[in-house]
Parts: C-alpha cells; sequence; structure tokens
C-alpha cells in the first residue's frame, strides 16, 4: 500500500485494519491530490497499545535521551522544511511565501524552545512546605487531536512537548493537512524515536477522534479546534475521567484608541485580520475604534483592503489564498450573507469568489462597519478574511464590548 494511506503505528508503516480512503484536495484547484485512508476502532486500539507498551520505558528515559530525539528532530526536519512548506500549501491553500516564511518555521521552532525547556526544567525539586520533594512524572499516554489552520504548528506544539515530558502518543491530524502531519512523522522516525511513542492514524473526528477520546488507556486528550468539537470531547472524555486540554475558537477584540499611530494601527488591524485567509483562531476579528476617529479609520480600512490581493498560492507573493474546504468556503459565504443582511454597512468585498477567479475556495476580503455587538457578524467565528468594525465611545464601553462574547481567546490594544 501506499505510504500516504499507511499509518505509523509502533515505529512502522503498517496498513489500516479499518480504512476507508478520503481524498486529500488543493482547495485552489479543488483537484484530489493525494488519497488517505480513514482509520476505525482497530487501528486506535492498536496505536494506543504501542503507545501504552512504549510508556514503561519512555516515562524512565533521561533528559539527555528525550532532548537528543528533539534535537535529531530539529536537524531533520530544519532539512526537509521546504517539503513542509509546499504539504502545507498544497493541503489547505497557504502561499507558499507565507509557508516558508511563518508556517514552516513554526515546527522547528517549537522543537527548539521545548528542548530549551526541557533542559532548564527541575523534575524534581523540594517542595515549598518543606520536608518532601516533588517529582513531575509523564501523564501518560496523550491523544492529540489537531486542527488544519496551523497544520505543522498544531502538530508540533502538542508532540514536543509530550516528547519532552516522557509520555507517549496517538496523533490525530486533521483530515484536511494530513501531508503535513505524514512529513512529521517520517523526521521522527528517521530521528530514531523509540518504536510506540508516537504514533499516527488519520481519520476524522466522528471515527478516529472519538475512538481515542473514549479509550480507556488514554490518560489525557490534548485538542485544539472548534468549540462545538471541544465540547464534544470533553463530555466524551468525562466517562474515563481523562485530563483534557482544549483551546478553541475565538472572536477576538481589536480596540483601537484615537491616540494610536493610525497608519500602524490600522495596517496591523487589517493584515492579521486576513493574514491566512482569515483562518487563524486568535485574529482580531471585531475591530472597536474611537468615535473620533472612527471616520477616518473605516476609509483607511477600506484602502488597505481594497489593495488586499487575492491568488494561487502556488506563487511567491503576499497575496491571499484559498479558504481550506467547499465546506469553509460554504459557511464563510453564509456569513458574509448574514453580514450584509443585518444593519450593517459592507464597505468592501461581500459574497462571491473575488473577479478573475472561478475555481477554488477563494472569498473576497470583506470589511462591515456600524457593527453592533449584537449582531450575528460580531458574535460568530467567521473563520475567513471578514473584519467586523465596531464604535465606541469611552474606554469602559469598549472594555465592554471587548468582554461580551461567548468566545475567549486573544485580545488587542492599539
Ligand atoms: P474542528 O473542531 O472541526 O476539527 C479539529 C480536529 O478535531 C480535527 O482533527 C477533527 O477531525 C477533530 N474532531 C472533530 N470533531 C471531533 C469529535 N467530536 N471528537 C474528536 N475529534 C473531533 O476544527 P477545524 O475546523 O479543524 O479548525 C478550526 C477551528 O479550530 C476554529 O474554530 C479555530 O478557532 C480553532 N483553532 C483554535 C486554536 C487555538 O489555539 N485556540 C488554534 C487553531 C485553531
Amino acid at each position: 500500500m501506499e505510504r500516504h494511506q499507511q499509518f505509523y503505528i509502533d515505529g512502522q508503516w503498517v496498513d489500516p485494519l479499518d480504512g476507508q480512503a478520503f481524498g486529500v484536495i488543493n482547495p485552489a484547484t479543488e483537484e484530489v491530490v493525494e488519497t488517505i485512508s480513514f482509520g476505525g476502532r482497530a487501528d486506535v486500539d492498536r496505536a494506543v497499545a504501542a503507545a501504552s507498551t512504549a510508556l514503561v520505558s519512555w516515562s524512565q528515559a533521561t533528559v539527555e535521551e528525550r532532548a537528543g530525539l528533539l534535537e535529531r528532530a530539529i536537524e531533520i526536519y530544519q532539512r526537509r522544511t521546504e517539503e513542509f512548506a509546499w504539504a502545507m500549501t498544497t493541503e489547505m491553500g497557504v502561499p507558499i511565501t507565507y509557508s516558508r516564511e511563518v508556517q514552516a518555521p513554526c515546527g522547528d521552532g517549537h522543537l527548539q524552545s521545548t528542548v530549551d525547556a526541557l533542559r532548564e526544567h527541575r523534575f524534581e525539586r523540594p517542595s515549598s512546605r518543606g520536608g518532601s520533594t516533588l517529582v513531575d512524572e509523564a501523564i501518560g499516554v496523550c491523544g492529540l487531536i489537531t486542527p488544519w489552520n496551523w497544520p505543522i504548528n498544531q502538530v508540533v506544539v502538542k508532540v514536543a512537548p509530550a516528547l519532552a515530558a516522557g509520555c507517549t502518543m496517538v496523533l490525530k491530524p486533521s483530515e484536511q493537512s494530513p501531508l503535513s502531519a505524514h512529513l512529521f512523522a517520517e523526521v521522527l522516525d528517521e530521528a530514531g524515536c523509540p518504536p510506540g511513542v508516537f504514533n499516527l492514524v488519520h481519520g476524522d473526528g466522528v471515527g478516529v477522534g472519538s475512538a481515542l477520546t473514549v479509550h480507556p488507556e488514554v490518560d489525557m486528550v490534548s485538542f485544539t479546534g472548534s468549540t462545538r468539537a471541544g465540547v464534544a470531547i470533553s463530555k466524551a472524555a468525562a466517562d474515563s475521567v481523562k485530563r483534557v486540554a482544549l483551546e478553541l475558537g475565538g472572536k477576538s477584540p481589536n480596540v483601537l484608541f484615537a491616540d494610536a499611530d493610525l497608519d500602524a494601527a490600522t495596517a496591523f488591524s487589517v493584515e492579521s485580520c486576513f493574514s491566512n485567509s482569515g483562518q487563524t483562531c486568535d485574529a482580531p476579528t471585531r475591530l472597536l475604534v474611537e468615535r473620533t476617529v472612527y471616520a477616518e479609520v473605516v476609509d483607511r480600512i477600506e484602502a488597505l483592503t481594497a489593495a488586499t490581493t487575492i491568488g494561487d498560492p502556488a506563487e511567491e507573493g503576499d497575496h491571499l489564498g484559498p479558504l481550506v474546504s467547499e465546506q469553509q468556503f460554504n459557511r464563510v459565504q453564509e456569513l458574509i450573507n448574514v453580514g450584509c443582511a443585518e444593519e450593517t454597512k459592507l464597505v468592501h468585498g461581500g459574497p462571491g469568489r473575488p473577479e478573475g477567479l472561478q475555481r477554488g475556495y477563494f472569498v473576497r476580503p470583506t470589511v462591515f462597519a456600524d457593527v453592533t455587538n449584537d449582531q450575528r457578524i460580531a458574535r460568530e467565528e467567521v473563520f475567513g478574511p471578514v473584519l467586523a468594525v465596531l464604535p465606541f465611545d469611552t474606554e469602559d464601553e469598549a472594555i465592554a464590548i471587548a468582554n461580551d462574547t461567548p468566545y475567549g481567546l486573544g485580545a488587542f490594544i492599539q
């Protein structure tokens, strides 16, 4: 069987026990570029059994052994960075320049900061109450479930600390972005990761994700993704009393006061809302502007948005690429239509594809002004290049609007 259709379990690439074929689509072309397998319960059982067996020795590995593995992984990752950049451009449509300069460097960056933390960490230290010693131990077998929007960032930021802590793990990356995760398994394999310490099973949330979440031998689930799935995972993990770590969605406020440097503040506001095509969890998507500069800021935002270009992610440049999938395209279109139907002012963009792009999940960068915080466009995470601009009069009012959200993630003040 082709390598991409296999799973990495117990130090080997193995054929699925329960596999179903799934086509990975390049969102810029809408064409299938690779076929992977979705695993099932039997594959999860096999991977968890390997991780449980490996825990006995890996949890006792020395700091030197763990750091050595991470350092070898850094060298290999750096040699293969260009492959990671192209994998993410292909699977999620992130423009190659952004992929090379921002997305791919997250991988070795997290590996390096984990090595640094590992070497500094005191696993044994005297208790502050005296007379006893505190010892940090591995939690156990971890189920790691990641999203597609910062694919390698999310994978490495979970896998590296788990390795450093002496945990063993089963990674289920997003089914939308399996190619970069597959490469990362190759890196760990080449780095000499002991069999069973790191395992990779592809699949969707309903199949592999939920099988990991309820598995009695999984001690912890670390999940990054939507609030909807995070709630489902918390409930499902409760019966086996797992530790659960969640990083969920956001609708982060960006409060712009009149005394800010308006050139810098508006450039930041547009760029950080739209970069990665708006598919960043802590993107500042609600721009709160002090009323005395509101009209001027809206004009500047309109000009900056009009100057934002969209195009082929395989071409170098600072343009935006498509959204990750048809489902995401439809969801963003729906919310742009909601914004248009609400009593807001459409400053730029709107529904449909950008001019000249008939294929691919491309959307128009869109700005709504005069938004009120009770409107759906101010409350729901769009996860596309869509900015909602709201005026405020006083600092207290700005704080109240900023905090009036069902989400809690980022917040920005300028
Ligand atoms: P998603 O929740 O649909 O999927 C995330 C992962 O969870 C995927 O691997 C998916 O297969 C799996 N999954 C889905 N349902 C599951 C279930 N019931 N049980 C177990 N696993 C399940 O999210 P997405 O669309 O991949 O990612 C976008 C979301 O992730 C956005 O809401 C974004 O804000 C959030 N996100 C948050 C952070 C953060 O650090 N807070 C970072 C990146 C993305």
